[in-house]
This record gives structure tokens, sequence and C-alpha cells, in this order.
């Protein structure tokens, strides 16, 4: 690839986010020379530093990651920049603005701009208001606004929020990140399907029994407990992640390229959720919150700091989600998300039923495709390595392309370089996902659950099993 030029404005620039994923995915792209001469990065939050000191704290979070040189840091470090900033304060944005021209000129960035919000999400809207207002726009370069998540936390925030930063930005220079889509294998989910017929003729309604997304962190809440209670796994994990994933694995047509294609296909999908009525949330959804482990040394979750005493906040979460699509109608789509399960494991289990063998798949088949690798192990067919299993539906004329090991931020900070879209989330996904998530919360909010129900570094309540076993399947991770 060759060198991208850009002036990189990282709001939130003394945070945790930027410190822990944005610098070192940054690094990363300058070592293999993709940023190289031509771009700086200016850092904003309300904290008077020095570019001295923030320089300082990027090289630290460098080293926590990296053994390369001091030298190499050092050098990296040069494009940084800090202007102290108030998200409120209009004065502070023409600073901005012209420290960003100062800097293009410096490095010859070619007037393009990457506006990253790392700030709390109340503030997303304020900031996109005023970067437009402020002509901190440029007019010959891009412009294009990074936004974190959560996006909203129900429908009406999230329209709310859309329309603030639609009325600065086009959609087109929107880019939401939702990490997961910059996971190798999610991104490599639609070559799979397209380079393997079989597999790809399977994955419908007349062969699959059901899929299963889990989702699991053996980590409690840690220091996040004030986020937390405003969340839940249902906000935090399905409404954004799970559903991306089933949204890489069900949507139509894997061979598309082109990124309005791609993105059409997806909102289709989600279109076509079966929304719930109350009582239907009752049967296909439970919830959780983690009590203390089997010896009583774990924190529950209701004594995490900053956590209320009598929280209603579930810390996990099963759920069987449908679709009303010709493709997928009659399959469930049992999804899982939580805190404190013995380990730590992101996957999609798919179950084929009999028919399958039709196909030359054996029947009763279950592919299994890690998210997050495991001893080298990518996919997996019943329960072992795909090349060992005997069957030859997943093959590879080559290595497949999740060996590259590149970490999520950096390969999506390549995407917002090369104005390359598809690993985003659009509005029209968002609203669909939120629609359906409503009613869940809706419904939750109106019920007081029993918790805690489970306990720490265990598989989750009972009824995360009943709700598979009801329908005469089970959990393949368990
Ligand atoms: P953080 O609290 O560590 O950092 C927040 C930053 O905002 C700080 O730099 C702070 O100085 C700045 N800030 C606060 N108030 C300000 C104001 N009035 N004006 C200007 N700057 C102000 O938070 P974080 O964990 O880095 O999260 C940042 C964003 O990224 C959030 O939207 C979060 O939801 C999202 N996110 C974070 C993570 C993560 O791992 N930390 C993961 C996914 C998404």
């Amino acid at each position: 690839d060759t060198e991208k030029s850009a002036i990189f404005i990282i709001f939130g620039g003394s945070g945790d986010l930027a410190h822990r994923k944005l610098y070192p995915s940054l690094f990363r792209l300058y070592k293999t020379g993709l940023l190289k001469d031509h771009f700086a990065v200016i850092g904003t939050a309300r904290r008077p530093w020095s570019d001295d000191y923030f320089r300082g704290t990027v090289i630290t979070s460098l080293e926590e990651s990296f053994d390369d040189d001091k030298k190499i840091m050092e050098e990296f470090a040069k494009h940084f920049f800090y202007q102290s900033h108030d998200v409120n304060d209009s004065e502070h944005y023409i600073a901005l603005k012209n420290l960003a021209a100062k800097l293009d000129d410096q490095f010859e960035a070619g007037h393009n701009r990457v506006y990253y919000m790392a700030i709390a999400p109340r503030f997303f809207g304020t900031v996109a208001e005023h970067l437009n207002s402020e002509g901190l726009k440029t007019k010959d370069g891009y412009n294009r606004l990074v936004i974190e998540k959560p996006f909203g936390r129900d429908l009406d925030s999230a329209c709310e929020l859309n329309g603030n930063i639609s009325k600065a930005f086009p959609e087109d220079d929107i880019y939401r990140i939702d990490h997961y889509l910059g996971k190798e294998m999610i991104q490599d989910i639609p070559n799979i399907r397209a380079n393997n017929p079989k597999f790809e003729a399977a994955l419908n309604n007349k062969y699959v029994s059901n899929i299963q997304v889990t989702l699991a962190e053996s980590l409690g809440v840690e220091d996040r407990g004030g986020y937390y209670e405003t969340a839940g796994v249902l906000r935090d994990m399905v409404q954004n992640h799970i559903m991306q994933i089933i949204g890489s694995i069900a949507s139509d047509d894997p061979e598309a390229k082109d990124a309005g294609v791609i993105h059409k296909n997806k909102c289709d999908l989600f279109a076509s959720l079966k929304n719930l009525t109350p009582e239907e949330v009752d049967k296909n959804f439970v919830r959780g919150q983690y009590d203390t482990d089997e010896l009583g040394d774990e924190k529950a979750y209701r004594q995490e700091d900053k956590v209320a005493e009598d929280s209603q906040i579930e810390t996990f979460t099963a759920g069987k989600v449908e679709f009303n699509s010709k493709r997928w109608s009659g399959v469930p789509f049992y999804v899982r998300s939580g805190k404190r399960m013995p380990n730590k494991a992101s996957r999609i289990d798919i179950v084929f039923n009999e028919k399958v063998s039709e196909l030359g798949i054996k029947p009763n088949t279950v592919l299994t495709l890690l998210i997050e690798r495991t001893n080298d192990h990518s996919i997996l067919i019943n329960g072992i390595d795909y090349k060992e299993s005997g069957q030859d539906f997943i093959k590879f004329p080559e290595e497949p392309e999740f060996t590259k090991a590149c970490e999520a931020y950096e390969s999506l900070i390549i995407d917002i370089l090369s104005g390359n879209r598809v690993h985003f989330t659009l509005w029209d996904e968002l609203r669909s996902t939120w629609k359906y998530i409503d009613s869940i919360r809706e419904r939750w909010d109106s019920q007081k659950a029993d918790f805690p129900n489970y306990i720490s570094g265990t598989m989750g309540p009972d009824s995360a099993e009943m709700l598979l076993e009801r329908d005469g399947n089970s959990w393949i991770w368990d």
C-alpha cells in the first residue's frame, strides 16, 4: 500500500481508548509505511498538556505493546501535537482549525482530515456541529468523521444523535465504528462463503437447524461500573456486535464487492428481523446478573464500584432471534453474551440438519468459526480443525487471509484512510437493530428481575440452557 496523508484530530486524545487502541494502531501503520511523512495527530482534551508531555504519554502507551527501539517511537511521536480544548467553546475550534492548517502545510497532508470521536458519547453531536459551524472542514481534501460506540442508548437517542451529526457531515463521510467489523474472521466470512459454494448453498433454512453466536467474557465490569449501569449487555454487545456478526454470516450475496450493495443486503436482513411482542420477549430472551463465584472471592456485580446495590442491569443475556425472510424464516439464531463466564470466547456455531447430506455434507455437521483464534485454529468442523475433519466443504486455494493477524483498529483505520466504508455501520442498520432491542429493553424495564441469578465463572442462569432445550437444541459451546 502507498503512503497516506492526513491530519488526525482525536477528541478525547488523553483518554483510555486513544492510548490503548488508537496510538498503538497508528504506530503499526507507521512501521508498515502507510503513515510516514505526511501525517500529524492532534490530541485534544480539556487538560492543559504540552506537546512534549502528550508525546511522553503516547510513547508510554507504545512501550506497553511494542519492544521497538525507542528512537522509532520518538520519531513517530514527533508527529503528535496537543491542543487543550473544551467541546462547548467555539474559540477552541478556531484554535484547532488554525493548528490543523499549520500542520497541514508543515507535513503536506493534502488537506485531508480525520475527526475521531474518542470522547464521551454525549459530546458526539456537539463536536460534529462545531466542526461544521466553525469551518474546520477543508475544501479540497476529505473530511471524515469517526464515531465510537455506543451510538445512542435506544432508538430515540440514536435518531437524535444521527440527526445532529448528519446536519454537519454527509452520510458518506461518517464512519461508525463497530470494532468487531475490524476483526479478521468477520471480514473474512464473505470470502469463505464466496469461495466455498457447497457451504454457501447450505446456508439457508433448508439445511441449517440453528445458528449460535456467543460473545463471552471471563472478566466482570472492572472499573467501568459507572458506564455499565447506563448500558447492560443487551445494549453493549447484542445491538451492535452480535447483530453485525449475524449480518456477516446471514446476509445475501457474499460475492458483492461494492460497499453500497453489501450495505443494502445487510440493511435488508435487519429490516426482516422478527420484532417481539412483550410475551415473546418473556419467552425468547433471558437475562442474568453475576453473583460472587463458588468460593465467594469475586465481587458480585452489585458490589462493584459505582454500581447500585439493587441494580437491575443485566450482565448476561441469551435469546432467540428470528428473521422473516425467505432465506432464514424458521431458523433460530441463538445469541448469548455475558460477563464472568468461564472463558473468553467469540464464536459462531452453525448447526446443519440431516438434509444437508444432499449437498455432500455429513448430516448434523457443526461448523464453528472462531472469531478470536485459539491455538491457531480458526475453523472447526464437529469440534476439530477443518483440515483434519475429513470433510471438504470448506477449502482454501491458498492460506486464508485470516492468518495476517492485524489488529481490528489498525484495519479500520486503514479503511478510514482509504475511504472504504464496508466495515462500518450505516444508519439504516442501526435503526432496525435498535428498534428490535428496544422492545426487549422496554419489557425488561417494566418487570423487576430476580438478580443476582448466576454464579461467577459459570455459563449464566439455567434459563439460558432451557431456552434451547425447549426447541430440542443445545448450546454447542458449553
Ligand atoms: P476516557 O474517559 O478515558 O476519555 C475521555 C476523553 O474525553 C478524555 O481525553 C477527556 O479529557 C476528554 N473529555 C472529557 N470531557 C471533555 C470536555 N468537556 N471537552 C473536551 N474533552 C473532554 O474514555 P474512553 O474509555 O477513552 O472512551 C472514549 C469513547 O470511546 C467513549 O465514547 C467510549 O464509549 C468509546 N469506547 C471506548 C472503549 C475503551 O476500550 N475505552 C471501547 C469502545 C468504545
